[in-house]
């Protein structure tokens, strides 16, 4: 299988080519970026054949059935809604777009022409992440009352440019910590948040966005769900704490790009380690990703995924910006 990457970007060259590659008889094999220069170059670095600073050229190019969309935010849903329109199946990174509407528009021209279009919500691939769902859906812990999520980081130097000093880009830690954070909750639940209440801050990185931010969400079945994210913490470790009327989970640092961490299950009976698989989270979001597309299964975070965690990211800026409780709107599904 053929793949177009769009965006010659940190994530692809870091996980997602090899995650492409990992794939039985899988490549890229056209990389398309801005500047045609960068592009070439970069090109010859990771071994692509094809380089192009026009995307339709690259799109025009019947061979590649995917395409892998990775540059900056405010350019999500214009890429991705010329790939859907020749007839390639998209996997896009998040947030899908920067309003709703976008994504809805993407995700539904999508479902429009019959093409599987996948988010990169990597976190729910992992081993730890899908163990912890195991748990919670077996009734081990009885009741899901509260999730607390902590995903307060520290940018690395390398990522410190549009993400913290440019919002038409789509920068702040909200569009691209809080959107992951919303994908676990729904994930690990397994329901939509209603409401959110949030504060937000500079706090010593972002220039003209977010850095920070914590908010507190109310969930259908009564459980309550604490999220914080931020740029600007070296040493705070990331994790997230499941609490049940039967038992609580603590899985520590695991919301991350690697196969790493640790779940524990405390019930009644003592204190358990979880095993958990340390497959990559990117090769196993490409492999469902690639299965969907010869019509095995679905991707790990579909469309609609893509579509609520966004949602729920713009409330919870909306909330930090007004002070007020924000009801969260998903729009109708496609
Ligand atoms: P980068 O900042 O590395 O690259 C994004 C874009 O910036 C590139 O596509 C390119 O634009 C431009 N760019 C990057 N480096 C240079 C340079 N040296 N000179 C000129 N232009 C440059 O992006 P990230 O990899 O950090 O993020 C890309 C997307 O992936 C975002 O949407 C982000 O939210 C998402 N992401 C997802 C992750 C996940 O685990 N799911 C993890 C990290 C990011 P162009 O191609 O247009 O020329």
């Amino acid at each position: 299988m053929q793949w177009i990457f769009v965006g010659a970007s940190t994530i692809a060259s870091q996980h997602m080519i090899s995650a492409v590659r990992a794939q039985a008889g899988s490549d890229v094999t056209w990389i398309v970026s801005g500047s045609g220069d960068r592009t070439a170059k970069w090109a010859d670095e990771h071994g692509i054949a094809n380089s192009t600073a026009d995307l339709a050229e690259a799109l025009s190019d019947k061979g590649p059935a995917c395409v892998y969309i990775s540059s900056t935010n405010e350019k999500h849903h214009d890429q991705a809604m010329a790939a859907i329109a020749t007839g390639k199946h998209v996997l896009c990174e998040k947030p899908l777009g920067m309003t709703l509407a976008e994504a809805h528009e993407m995700v539904g021209a999508a479902k429009a022409k019959g093409l599987v279009f996948g988010t990169n919500h990597h976190l729910r691939c992992s081993g730890t992440h899908r163990a912890v769902r195991d748990i919670i859906q077996s009734g081990q812990i009885g009741k899901v009352l509260s999730l607390r999520i902590h995903h307060a980081v520290h940018l690395p130097e390398n990522l410190q440019g549009w993400r913290i000093n440019d919002a038409t880009a789509g920068g702040g830690v909200i569009p691209d910590i809080t959107v992951h954070d919303a994908d676990v909750a729904r994930f690990l639940l397994g329901e939509d948040p209603v409401d959110v209440v949030a504060q937000m801050a500079q706090s010593g990185m972002g220039r003209g966005v977010e850095d920070s931010c914590m908010s507190v969400w109310s969930m259908p079945s009564g459980a309550m769900v604490m999220s914080h994210e931020s740029f600007t913490h070296p040493f705070a470790g990331t994790g997230f704490e499941v609490h049940g009327t039967m038992g609580s989970i603590f899985a520590s640092g695991v919301m991350t790009q690697m196969p790493v961490g640790s779940v524990t299950l405390v019930t009644a009976e003592g204190r358990r380690e979880i095993p958990c698989s340390d497959h990559s989270l990117y090769v196993q979001g490409v492999a469902d990703f690639t299965a969907a597309v010869k019509g095995q299964g679905a991707p790990a975070a579909s469309g609609s995924d893509g579509i609520k965690s966004l949602a729920v990211a713009l409330a919870v800026r909306e909330a930090a910006q007004t002070g007020r409780k924000v009801a969260i709107e998903y729009g109708a599904p496609e």
